[in-house]
């Protein structure tokens, strides 16, 4: 046997295990449909069949996530007819030229399928995308760069399809006492 038959002889001989090892921890259909759990929760049945036209752009900030839908479903009365990109930083990663194009991608995929013609885009303050209220300097400050961040988002969006209606918020938490309040604000 010459070196490369030993060297192939033994490759083989020490994967074998390996793939009977892995054949064997992988569950069979069955089995994963009794391990696996179904939860269904319910929905409108007239809103599923409608089409929708409406992009949301949100932060992944969870300390916004329960405002957010509350005031997406309720204050703009969106329920469920909205496609919701939840992205950390939202706006920063429009305004970042490096994460732009992923954005757009996505983007893009949501006009293609359900032929989006507006676009709600919230940003908020002491965003961790930015690093947070501390790196501005001064609350007017970050006011001002998130307002501008707010707009130039736009712009790049109506650059690209300049059919859409896009809509601006930028929300901040206030504390009041024990309480929090979440406040949205719309950017002109
Ligand atoms: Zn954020």
């Amino acid at each position: 046997m010459n070196i490369y038959r030993k060297w192939l002889f033994f490759s083989l001989l020490s994967s074998v295990p390996f793939f009977t090892s892995c054949d064997r921890t992988k569950p069979s259909l069955p089995d994963l449909l009794v391990v696996n759990q179904q939860i269904a929760t319910a929905t409108d049945p007239e809103a599923t069949n409608n089409d929708c036209d409406t992009l949301v752009i949100t932060c992944i900030d969870y300390r916004f996530a329960a405002a957010n839908q509350e005031f997406i479903n309720g204050t703009l009365g969106l329920k469920d007819n909205y496609d919701h990109i939840s992205i950390p930083g939202s706006i920063y990663n429009l305004i970042n030229q490096e994460t732009r194009s992923l954005l757009f991608s996505k983007f893009a995929l949501a006009v293609r399928l359900h032929l989006i013609k507006r676009v709600i885009i919230i940003g908020h303050k002491d965003c961790g995308a930015y690093g947070g209220s501390p790196v501005f300097g001064s609350e007017i400050a970050e006011y001002e760069t998130l307002c501008a961040d707010l707009i130039k988002a736009r712009e790049l969006l109506i650059e690209k399809y300049p059919t859409l209606d896009v809509d601006l918020f930028l929300e901040s938490l206030n504390h009041d006492g024990d309480k929090a309040k979440v406040l949205f604000e719309k950017i002109y």
